[in-house]
């Protein structure tokens, strides 16, 4: 059962910012889909 839920997490694709496209990390769900530089703009 866990090992279903690891490859689940595993085969999710990385967030990317929606304005310059730099891969964003797992952070804050209020940070939407920007990365911190674009938030701070
Ligand atoms: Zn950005």
């Amino acid at each position: 059962m866990l090992d279903n839920i690891i490859e689940f997490f595993k085969n999710l694709p990385a967030k990317n910012c929606a304005t310059c496209g730099e891969e964003i990390e797992e952070q804050h769900e209020c940070y939407g889909n920007k990365c911190d530089a674009c938030n701070i703009l």
